[in-house]
């Protein structure tokens, strides 16, 4: 079973009307500006959040491990957490917490059912996100089949690095993909995220030849893929697709992940990574680029 990290309701930007979105934990990816790291690992985290905390030392008592203290900063790890969950649970104050857990499709289902008329409503659905989607495919496609008998929409937001087979057997359970596209350089690709683009550039071409509905997404990172270089190549590629996105959605990079880090205890800083938001007038050029290729594009998910 995989582990879900959070469930964000009344989600407005991770496809079509109002969505339920579920987040699935583990990501072969490591994107050097991830806004969830705690969906690295496909293992339950724990994030300490020092502004929550008031000392209190119920988390040290408990810990089987002795792994935690208390010091002039706050609780420090020291490094050798079996995540058993004892610590968070005794926390009065939230100021830890375990992102990870496991869902029984049951009580998934009847998170999702509660959202339903909203849903109905808006011409939304379901969004299944990660972490990447793609990692647990089993557990995928039961969610999406489960969604599928209920008549829910089905988006699924994923990076494609997988296989051919998996993304065919996930393309026959969704209406609709979101695909981020980051780099068009392989060793560029490889550098910021860690793994090389060709498989995913393959899978967009392979949904493209299917006809099936897709939706890519672009994160806009100056320092790293704002650059005119890779703006042309990537609106190249998505016009000499067969069939081309629905939209091209530009994402402007926002820090979110250095508070994460900051809670996780991980190293993350964007400052040494020269990583910025692009200005008003570079978005706007961005966009130009896109529709200048024939392609529809929008600043924003
Ligand atoms: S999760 Fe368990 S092992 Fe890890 S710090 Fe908390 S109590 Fe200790
Ligand atoms: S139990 Fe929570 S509030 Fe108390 S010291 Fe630990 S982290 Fe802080
Ligand atoms: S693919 Fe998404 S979840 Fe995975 S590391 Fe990159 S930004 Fe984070």
């Amino acid at each position: 079973m995989a582990l879900i990290f959070d469930i964000k309701r009344f989600a407005i930007n991770d496809g079509p009307g109002i969505r339920t979105t579920l987040f699935m934990k583990g990501c072969p990816l490591r994107c050097v500006w991830c806004h969830n790291p705690e969906g690295f690992t496909e293992k339950p985290v724990k994030m300490y959040t020092k502004k929550k905390c008031i000392g209190c030392q119920s988390c040290v008592e408990v810990c089987p491990e002795k792994n935690l203290v208390l010091t002039p900063d706050g609780i420090k790890d020291l490094g050798h957490c079996i995540a058993c969950g004892c610590c968070t649970d005794e926390c009065p104050t939230l100021a830890l917490e375990m992102a990870g857990k496991e869902w029984k499709l049951d009580d998934l289902m009847a998170v999702v059912e509660k959202e339903r008329q909203v849903m109905e409503e808006s011409g939304g659905g379901v969004t299944m996100c990660g972490g990447e989607p793609l990692m647990h495919a089993d557990y995928l496609c039961e969610v999406l089949d489960e969604l599928g008998k209920r008549a829910i929409h089905r988006t699924v937001d994923t990076t494609l690095f997988a296989s051919a087979e998996t993304v065919s057997r996930v393309a026959e359970r969704c209406e609709l993909f979101l695909v981020d596209l980051k780099l068009m350089d392989s060793e560029k690709h490889r550098r910021y995220t860690r793994v090389p683009n060709e498989q995913i550039l393959a899978n967009i071409r392979m949904l493209s030849e299917m006809g099936k509905r897709f939706w890519i997404r672009i994160p806009l990172i100056v320092g790293v893929n704002a650059d005119d270089e890779n703006l042309n190549a990537s609106a190249e590629f998505l016009a000499s697709l067969p069939t081309k996105p629905d939209v091209v959605n530009l994402l402007v990079y926002h820090d979110v992940g250095k508070g994460k880090h900051a809670r996780l205890g991980t190293e993350y800083n964007p400052d040494t990574l020269a990583m910025k938001a692009p200005s008003e007038e570079l978005q706007q050029h961005a966009l130009s680029i896109m529709q200048k290729h024939g392609l529809s594009a929008k600043i924003g998910g």
